[in-house]
């Protein structure tokens, strides 16, 4: 019998490996074929990275340099300032008492408060069903990530419900992520959308532990209802929850130093940016920005060409008249890409725009506009730095080496070596659901489904050049620097297997 586990594993690798490779221990009653197949493995079983990942890496999905970079633009949301968790308990809070107070909901719903770290974004959510799923880049959904309130719901319920795991194209959410237009699904993009998804949960909780029968598309609308009002009311935009700006003044400072044009432009209103930047960069801010265009309504903005400018003055106060120019020191409302491009020639590949929001602030740039983007993923440092421990390399090379194992040793039928890859197969499902619980106990990790991307991933790097856990890991880089993305082979590219690179044609 063979005996591979994951300590002796790793015992052996300190003892006895060989060019850097690891050697599978056998039991001295393993039969004569599988001491063959295993003395072979070896040669499979892939070597310990020690290549640690910087978390203030800029990463490059496609070749990019800053030397073309002329201008530079900004959305202002978790792209220039970042804001606290306890502002998405605040956020979770009013939601939550709108729905009791203008909604009606149960009293009850008070007993929850926000959950940090309950949800990821870039999830899935059935708006029929009330699910919250992860849906890979294949659009099947993670079994084991789909929620039902609070809890998971068991895997045959999943299958049972959606013929399978796979979702049809014409039930995902639209371009933007929405639900609209027959669409079922929603994806949550936004990071202002955490609070929407735990509250979401919350409430389908309530109901389902009181037995209340409930019209799960109400919940929703309601939901997002109550979430809107607290960002169009503004309560969220009195409260001063700016946790910390990174260095985002410093990066603002050397692209001005270095003779670069910059723009900014977002969603959220003048008097909540202005405070804001007061905050991060000073009261002299806008001497920094050439232009400044807020309440753009996004994506909107990339798309309606109706819209036009409008000056609005430091009070808030909406100017009617023409717009010819956008002037530097100036407030600008609304407005469209379209004119923005005819009143600043800024067009094409010497433009670079930030934005954390994949689909509302760079999908469109990409795709229609051509000009570059950067995507602001914060995210990425936490996940990175779980990538870095020593129990993580060490748990996705034994993964790796097992699925390795397991693709090669599947020829052999016989019962005894059938035992030993049934065992394989168990402990390779142990150790994907641990490294799937390393980032996230309900949804794992923000960028992949076991091995395949997920969803988000697959859309993040079709619609951004370079991405990043914040605007300060631009300092790490002269204004010079040319990003490569690294050529990761295709399926054909790499052949795994000895025998794959010597069939005969
Ligand atoms: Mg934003």
């Amino acid at each position: 019998m063979l005996f591979y586990d994951y300590n002796t594993f790793v015992t052996l690798d300190h003892k006895t490996s060989h060019k850097g490779q690891f050697v599978a221990k056998i039991s001295t009653d393993v039969c004569s074929q599988c001491v063959v197949n295993v003395c072979w493995s070896t040669d499979l079983i892939p070597v310990i990275s020690k290549n640690f990942v910087n978390p203030d890496t800029i990463f490059a999905n496609n070749q990019m340099s800053l030397q073309d970079i002329e201008i530079y633009g900004f959305d202002y949301d978790y792209t220039l300032a970042f804001y606290s968790s306890h502002l998405h308990t605040l956020i979770f809070n009013i939601a939550r008492d709108i729905l009791i107070h203008e909604h009606r909901y149960p009293e009850g719903l008070r007993e929850y408060d926000y959950i940090p770290n309950f949800v990821i974004r870039g999830l899935h959510y059935d708006v029929q069903k009330a699910l919250l799923m992860k849906i890979d880049a294949f659009h099947y959904i993670q079994l084991g990530t789909v929620y039902r309130g609070l809890n998971p719901v068991p895997e045959k319920e999943v299958i049972a419900m959606y013929e399978g795991s796979h979702v049809p194209l014409e039930i995902m959410s639209d371009f933007y992520g929405k639900s609209s237009h027959g669409h079922t699904m929603k994806q949550f993009m936004d990071i202002f959308s955490l609070p929407e998804m735990t509250l979401l949960s919350c409430v389908s909780d309530y109901f389902m532990k009181h037995n209340i029968d409930y019209e799960p598309v109400h919940l929703y609308k309601d939901v997002k209802e109550a979430i809107g009002d607290v960002h169009v009311r503004g309560i969220m935009y009195r409260a001063k929850y700016i946790c910390y700006a990174e260095q985002t003044h410093a990066v603002l400072r050397k692209l001005s130093e270095n003779g670069k044009k910059m723009f900014l432009i977002t969603n959220s209103p003048f008097d909540f940016v202005d405070r804001g930047m007061n905050y991060i960069v000073g009261k002299d801010w806008r001497d920094l920005f050439d232009v400044v265009i807020v309440q753009a309504d996004k994506p909107g903005f990339f798309n309606d060409r109706r819209k036009p400018f409008r000056r609005v003055t430091d009070k808030g106060v909406l100017l009617w008249d023409r717009i010819h120019h956008l002037e530097k020191g100036q407030i600008y409302k609304q407005g469209n890409l379209y004119e923005f491009l005819r009143l600043t020639g800024w067009r094409g590949s010497k433009v670079l725009y930030f934005g954390d929001h994949i689909y509302s602030d760079l999908a469109d740039l990409t795709l229609k506009h051509g000009w570059r983007t950067g995507a602001i993923i914060p995210e990425l440092r936490k996940e990175i730095k779980i990538m870095n421990t020593e129990e993580y390399v060490h748990t996705m090379t034994w993964l790796q080496a097992l699925t390795g194992l397991l693709e090669h040793m599947q020829v052999h039928r016989d019962s005894a070596s059938q035992m030993v890859i049934q065992q394989w197969i168990n402990e390779r499902e142990e150790m994907r659901l641990r490294t799937k619980d390393i980032f996230n106990a309900q949804f794992g990790s923000l960028f992949r489904t076991y091995h395949n991307p997920t969803y988000f991933t697959r859309r993040l790097s079709r619609f951004a050049d370079i991405y990043m856990a914040s605007l300060s890991c631009l300092l790490n880089y002269d204004l010079q620097h040319t990003f490569y993305p690294r050529r990761t082979p295709l399926q054909h590219e790499s052949p795994i297997w000895p025998e794959q690179t010597s069939i005969p044609l």
